[in-house]
């Protein structure tokens, strides 16, 4: 790629994109002499949504040995304690190196030749097709991937395969809120930059640890409240966020629509919505009017088991704000009334009239890396690129030509990533292809899901450690992270950002596409994937893109490289990108009105009762990241947070230390208490990075919400006892010839890691 285009041809940067670091290829001026040879390269970290620029550090023989902060505009130079070390995957001791194959189930993995393990591959899945059917052998994808990979993995499934079932693990996280997004908006993306926080005046989170969870947008938030903005918070923690708000709501769990509704139901009462706002923009309104009436603070205050002053507060605070935003993440998004959480804070935002200008807005914090981008060009299963609709017959005729198959080729829609798992067994797949997930960790009630993918003929995953779902697969195929090969990813702004290459993937892995393209020309369709670099991916996803709501037509690595980041849609390359959206007022329907959706709160799958009265919620802590396959092998994270515990409310008896057994109808775990007055004494909490014995995830429920198919992790009754011992942390799982941080069989299990930093039991 040319890096030395001028930045004169291009358009001048929109609001929200500012200055940010030149690309380095240089040493650093100041740098010692023994650092001769020494290059940084401009990249953006692989963990959460925010997508941090920061600079990888690659030394003369091409191996990346360190970071340095970038002053990238997201950033400025900041990277929380996963960034600082995202570079020891690289040449981590555990990757794996060369594909891996078993002969019978039970037979141990061993290395074969790549040719042997496509082979083998291409055989399975003509074998199953075969005899099952096209839809017998499904694709089960992730949202950690770069945006050029998730659309390759759509086309493979549709083109490759011929089959419909493909779907992702972003199923996991944030398709609630995009459900709610397309429902209101008709366009699912956040609506504003975050450098427009800086500019508002009252700024609501609701469910989400943004603190530990998506670090360096704390910045964002302290940047606000220096310049007096008012932080509301929602949430049964008092998170480290939730510490420093000027309004702490600790509602219980899956009550937030209810109080959401109560908030609206006192700016209606008071006289305090925009009434010229809704009149010219929206529709629906009256519907929402109607509900939140009979939502008055002392009914909100009974569901939520909060006073009712906390209602009369909120809805003072972001009635009287002129300009306010609205955040929120899984806290409110796993649940079975996931969809209506989300379109509940629109309402809010709708009927005050708070989007369209700096200061003013509303948006969905994503988990993933590209938790944005991978959501968008068609890995889902009812999506095709561009955000397109599969069943939308416009929609599949443009790909279907793009594509070069008969629209009558082109598969409809699939089942959701829960429903596809569970089909392994009750339903009629029986082959599978696996990347970037990590489901024997991930998945709700996960004792089910191991004997969903131990029903599966065949299964085949990528990955670059040998994770906890590799580990049961016939053939696993060695794959580069992402400092390996270019591509990009869209952070939670919407903001679309190029990350380059830093080093060639170890011994034999090779980059997702070219396995991708490789299974793909052996079954027949060479043709169709004959891409010879992750960017000639991208440049057919762009025209794939093109007229779509999720138009990158108009992106080019190097206008990402100059620009730093583009904000879709971007429909042609003179155009500036769009980082707010809804500045003219107009929504993404014929009408250009936003819709308001009426929400009724209803109770949680389980509600407590007299064997189960208390609520089970999960989550992450600052340290780890989602399944914990890329955090629990790097030391200085194992060491900061070595193994999970429970969080319990003073008042229920414990000491910190105490062995607590939590038992729900899925199963037991007893674990370290961590007793905290930071939670409410009728929940408790259980972060969910930990495989095997003590994954969180054998006590949650697989109830999903009927519309996205999210899982409701963040509700589940529960009860605690005395535990007779605390189960050990399992290892993780050892790669070939491996080295991963020594974990201890525990007697003296002693004090839990805590990551709260007060309010603690013991003081
Ligand atoms: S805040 Fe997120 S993107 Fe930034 S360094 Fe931390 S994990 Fe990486």
């Amino acid at each position: 790629m040319s890096r030395a285009r001028g930045r004169s041809s291009l358009p001048i940067v929109p609001a929200g994109v500012g200055e940010f670091r030149e690309a380095g290829s240089e040493t650093a001026e100041g740098w010692r002499s023994d650092q001769r040879g020494v290059r940084l390269v401009p990249t953006h970290c692989c963990f959460c949504g925010v997508q941090c620029g920061m600079y990888l550090k690659v030394d003369a023989e091409g191996r990346v040995f360190g970071v340095e902060p970038r002053d990238h505009d997201i950033n400025k130079m900041k990277l929380c304690p996963k960034g600082v070390v995202a570079y020891q995957q690289v040449s981590h001791p555990d990757r794996l190196v060369t594909p891996l194959m078993r002969d019978r189930r039970g037979d141990p993995l061993r290395p074969v030749l790549w040719d042997v393990a496509l082979d083998r591959v291409v055989s399975e899945i003509g074998r199953i097709q075969d005899a099952y059917g096209r839809d017998a052998f499904a694709v089960y994808s992730g949202s950690s991937l770069a945006t050029e990979i998730t659309y390759l993995a759509g086309k493979f499934a549709r083109v490759a395969l011929g089959t419909k079932h493909i779907d992702y693990n972003g199923r996991l996280c944030m398709v609630s809120a995009a459900a709610a997004n397309k429902k209101a908006f008709g366009i699912d993306r956040a609506a504003n930059p975050w450098a427009d926080i800086l500019h508002t005046q009252v700024i609501m989170v609701a469910g989400s640890n943004v603190a530990e969870c998506f670090p360096v947008m704390t910045n964002y938030l302290w940047g606000a409240r220096d310049r007096g903005a008012k932080l509301i918070v929602l949430d049964p923690r008092e998170t480290p966020l939730a510490r420093t708000a000027d309004v702490f709501v600790p509602l219980r769990p899956g009550t937030d629509a209810a109080f959401l509704n109560g908030v609206l139901h006192v700016i209606e009462r008071d006289g305090l919505l925009d009434e010229t706002y809704i009149a010219d923009h929206t529709v629906g309104w009256e519907a929402v009017r109607d509900i939140v009436r009979t939502y008055p603070p002392e009914r909100v205050a009974e569901i939520c088991g909060i006073e009712p002053s906390l209602v009369e507060r909120v809805g003072a605070l972001w009635g009287g704000a002129e300009r306010a935003m609205a955040f929120h993440a899984r806290g409110i998004e796993h649940q079975r009334l996931g969809v209506e959480n989300a379109l509940a804070v629109i309402n809010l935002v709708l009927a005050t009239g708070q989007l369209g200008a700096e200061g003013k807005g509303y948006g969905t914090i994503t988990g993933q890396g590209n938790g944005q981008g991978g959501r968008e060009h068609g890995q889902k299963a009812d999506q095709l690129p561009g955000a397109r609709d599969i069943e939308d017959p416009e929609h599949r005729a443009f790909i279907a030509e793009y594509w070069g198959i008969p629209e009558a080729d082109l598969p409809h829609a699939g089942i959701s990533a829960v429903e596809l798992v569970h089909a392994f067994r009750e339903g009629n797949v029986k082959g599978l292809l696996g990347l970037c997930n990590n489901p024997l960790v991930s998945m709700p009630n996960v004792d089910r899901i191991a004997a969903d993918y131990d029903a599966l003929e065949f299964h085949v995953q990528l990955d670059f450690f040998l994770s906890e779902t590799s580990e049961r697969a016939d053939v696993v195929l060695p794959s580069a992270v992402w400092a390996e090969d270019a591509g990009v990813a869209t952070n939670a702004e919407g903001r679309i950002v190029l990350r380059h290459k830093a080093a060639d993937p170890p011994g034999e892995a090779k980059p997702d596409w070219w396995i991708l393209c490789e299974i793909a020309g052996r079954l027949g369709h060479a043709e169709r994937f004959a891409f010879d670099s992750v960017e000639g991916v991208f440049e057919e996803l762009r025209g794939a893109s093109a007229g779509g709501i999720a138009d990158y037509s108009g992106v080019t690595y190097e206008r990402l490289e100059e620009t730093g980041g583009l904000f879709w849609p971007v429909p042609s390359e003179d155009h500036p990108g769009t980082p707010r959206l809804f500045e003219d007022g107009r929504f993404h329907f014929p009408d250009g009105r936003a819709r308001f959706s009426p929400v009724e709160w209803g109770a949680p799958t389980e509600s407590g009762d007299d064997e189960y009265p208390m609520v089970l919620t999960t989550g992450r802590t600052v340290a780890h990241f989602l399944s914990g396959n890329q955090t629990r092998r790097i030391g200085t994270l194992v060491e900061q947070t070595p193994r999970p515990w429970v969080e319990v409310h003073p008042s229920l008896g414990f000491v910190t230390g105490d062995p607590v057994r939590v038992v729900t109808r899925r199963g037991n775990i007893t674990f370290p208490a961590l007793v905290t007055d930071t939670i409410r004494p009728d929940t408790v909490f259980v972060p969910y990075h930990w495989a095997k014995r003590v994954a969180a995830n054998l006590l949650t429920i697989d109830a999903l919400h009927p519309i996205s198919k999210i899982p409701e992790y963040k509700v589940c009754a529960c009860r605690i006892e005395h535990g007779e011992a605390v189960d050990a942390t399992s290892p993780p799982p050892q790669a070939p010839g491996s080295s991963i941080p020594a974990f201890e069989i525990v007697d003296d299990i002693g004090s839990p890691t805590s990551p709260q930093g007060r309010g603690t039991g013991q003081r």
